[in-house]
């Protein structure tokens, strides 16, 4: 297995993560456990801060919470001086409670609801990003109501096509998400929009994709971006002060994945900015980023038990950990691949082709196809890498199982920052109507 950020093998061959022994992590926390090393997502947050400094535009890092929300993390953005995307009133309640600077809130999606826009309002939120007409016409009259001038992007589906997974590509004109450039929707919106006496439009957004591993679809997009801003300022007399491109920065999941570091990413962006806005003459607005998978994906460990295996001899060995699609979803959704390690005998030779499979009452749980190990025995603590973003935020209850706790590892301390869920939360919200009480439970 590739180690990523402060993991390696220790004396006594185990892995260990920010200083951290993983075997004795799985007997303080219990398993299946994320364990992410706060090292590496801070390095990752101050890679984009830094990169953008150097080219000295103005800018915001926006850290897309949806790809890990919670307290914990929110604090660490603020830290770290980026911003923070929400999408729901659930993310922006997480930003709220841990404390972050309200301003730097931006927010997202393409069903806002009356009760989010006001939430958001109420809070002084620092933008929205507007995704459709009706929304647009909803936020103004949301905003009007509180006698207020809420500051907007909109987003602009530029009809670019990042290479990746069908499901997780957004830049193309078929999406569900933003204005498109090419019928014209981008540009009546910005008309429509600049006459709203309650919206004031910052500029524009767009999103291309996840898990892009090449600067080509960003170049395309900043140029496109740029295009459809001169023939705005031309014809509408509209300036943008920002240009937000998104995230979708990739990140190296498997060997053969080949993601560029991250101040290629941003200088392709930056130097085209400063180029293409420079041959017309116009005045270069700020550069915002969104990245989310870049900034926790490869931080991101999680811990197994291995449980069961079948052996099917001429076909497959399946090896079954305490975990599955409930904290890990992503293989079931997209076929995505990971890689492991037997994390307390990390330093032993591979012996054994096996699949890794969960423990719900479902096929697809699986969580990796095809693995070569050390001879698997029960017991053994299973380390599957690059987990740090859309899996505790993917997690579910499915088959009742409780979400695993998630601690952050740094210079040797362990700290929790998420619970193990409790039976208590698995029937927390659940209700028995008064007529199908037993006797017992009615006294
Ligand atoms: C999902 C998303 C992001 C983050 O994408 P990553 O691939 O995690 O970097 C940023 N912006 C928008 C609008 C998104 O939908």
């Amino acid at each position: 297995m590739f180690l990523h950020g402060t993991s390696q093998v220790n004396d006594q061959g185990h892995l260990q993560i920010g200083g951290c022994d993983t075997s004795d992590l799985a007997e303080q926390f219990g398993t299946p456990l994320y364990i992410v090393d706060e090292a590496l997502v801070r390095q990752r947050c101050r890679e984009f801060v830094n990169a953008f400094s150097a080219s000295g535009l103005k800018f915001q890092v926006a850290y897309a919470s949806k790809a890990f929300c919670v307290l914990a993390m929110c604090r660490i953005a603020e830290e770290e001086g980026m911003s923070l995307d929400v999408v729901s009133d659930g993310e922006l309640y997480t930003a709220i409670e841990a404390g972050f600077p309200v301003e730097r809130i931006h927010f997202h999606g393409n069903n806002k609801s009356i009760q989010e826009m006001e939430m958001a309002i109420d809070a002084k939120i620092g933008c929205f990003v507007v995704d459709n007409f009706i929304e647009l016409h909803m936020l103004n009259a949301v905003a009007a109501e509180k006698n207020q001038k809420v500051k907007i992007l909109l987003r602009i589906t530029p009809g670019v096509e990042a290479h990746t997974h069908e499901f997780i590509s957004t830049g193309q004109t078929d999406s569900k998400f933003g204005f498109d450039l090419g019928n014209g929707a981008a540009f009546r919106a910005i008309d429509e929009a600049s006459k709203l006496a309650n919206l004031e439009i910052l500029g524009i957004h767009s999103h291309i994709g996840s898990n892009i591993f090449e600067v080509e679809g960003f170049k395309m997009a900043v140029e496109k971006m740029i295009g459809f801003a001169t023939q705005v300022r031309s014809e509408l007399n509209v300036t943008f002060k920002v240009v937000n491109l998104g995230g979708g920065f990739g990140i190296r999941y498997v060997e053969g994945d080949t993601p560029l570091p991250v101040a290629e990413y941003v200088k392709a962006i930056t130097e085209g900015i400063i180029d293409f806005f420079g041959k017309h003459d116009y005045p270069i607005p700020e550069i915002w980023v969104e990245p989310g998978r870049s900034i926790v994906g490869d931080a991101g460990t999680t811990l197994y038990t291995l449980g069961t295996s079948k052996d099917i001899p001429g076909v497959r060995k399946y090896v079954a950990v305490d975990g599955g699609m409930t904290d890990n979803p992503r293989f079931a959704l997209y076929g995505s691949r990971y890689e492991a390690v037997l994390a307390n005998r990390a330093g032993e030779a591979t012996e054994e082709l096996v699949s890794v499979a969960g423990k719900c009452c479902e096929s697809g749980d699986m969580l990796i196809k095809d693995i070569e190990l050390p001879k698997v025995n029960q017991g053994d603590l299973l380390a599957i890498s690059c987990t740090g973003a859309y899996n505790y935020a993917m997690a579910s209850n499915y088959n009742r199982i409780r979400k695993p706790a998630v601690v952050f590892v740094k210079d040797g301390q362990a700290d929790l920052v998420v619970k193990r869920e409790s039976f208590d939360n698995i029937i927390g919200n659940d209700v028995i109507p008064a007529r199908m009480q037993k006797q017992a439970l009615k006294a």
